[in-house]
């Protein structure tokens, strides 16, 4: 069946996840494991571990149907050895923090050169980076996600993926994540079939789907190749329903989270109804 959820709050716990993303009907859910806007963050305590995996399992969702996203300040392609050092720290600890609640994946933005070196150059130090965690850790994916290129970001490419990826060197804990509003600001088209089809292709040529853990569903508010990540509300910008009807009826994205970042978080419930009315 097909998995679709939003990113849900913790406001008062992680625990708090799992019920947040029931209440609106999503089989699937994202979260921060902290807040996402700070480097330090409290150690989980076991009563927090304890209670999130006890409502996993209460409301049926599987550590393959959630994708927690790292924190925002993360660079892990940064041009300076500090800012580099500083973010390393951050992201094993946010690694290691979804293997204290049995969680099998991490998703987050690859990086950004902040004109200061190559994109080349950015994307090696990243791949880097992921080693660095993957050695540290056991068992977690790194699920990188394409990203809408704006500024200096890397990632907006698949070509970008498949380097980071070539330069991982355990290919079995790598994973990517595909966000429709980034994928459509970075040049790819989606709003029909053969355009849809075509990018998908793309993806499995370049990337390999294999690699495909999760798909973040947004609409979005700039055009094609806009290189602006401004995410709408399904079907409300200039990628449209139709997308979302292709995904939802795609076999190949059975069982992966499907997760929406839409801006109105209180019409998620709704958004979610309409994905599922939208599978034929
Ligand atoms: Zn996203
Ligand atoms: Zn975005």
């Amino acid at each position: 069946m097909k998995r679709i959820g939003a990113h849900v709050s913790i406001a008062g716990g992680v625990e708090n996840a799992p019920l947040n993303a029931k209440e609106i009907g999503a089989k699937a859910f994202a979260l921060f494991t902290k807040n996402q806007r700070q480097w330090k963050a409290k150690p989980l305590t076991k009563e927090n571990i304890i209670l999130f995996k006890e409502n996993c399992n209460k409301y049926e969702f599987l550590p393959k149907h959630i994708l927690p996203h790292d924190g925002y300040l993360i660079n892990l392609g940064h041009p300076e050895k500090a800012g580099l050092e500083r973010s390393r720290t951050a992201f094993l600890d946010e690694m290691q923090r979804c293997e204290q609640l049995g969680l099998l994946y991490m998703n987050f933005h690859p990086g950004s050169h902040l004109g200061k070196i190559s994109e080349e150059k950015c994307l090696k130090t990243i791949a880097e980076s992921i080693n660095i965690a993957l050695d540290k850790t056991n068992k977690v994916k790194a699920v990188i996600e394409n990203t809408a290129g704006q500024g200096n970001n890397v990632g907006y490419n698949f070509e970008h993926i498949a380097l980071i990826i070539k330069h991982v060197e355990n290919k079995d804990r790598v994973g990517v994540c595909l966000d429709t509003c980034h994928t459509f600001a970075a040049g790819y088209d989606l709003r029909t079939k053969k355009t849809f089809d075509a990018t998908f292709k793309k993806f499995n040529k370049i990337i390999g789907l294999k690699y495909l853990k999760g798909i973040h569903l947004n609409d979005s508010k700039r055009e094609l190749d806009s290189r602006i990540d401004r995410h709408e509300s399904i079907g409300k910008g200039e990628i449209g329903l139709d997308v979302f009807k292709f995904i939802v009826n795609d076999k190949r994205f059975e069982e992966i989270p499907l997760i929406l970042e839409t801006p109105n978080s209180e019409i998620w419930k709704d958004e979610i109804k309409l994905l599922y009315n939208l599978v034929k």
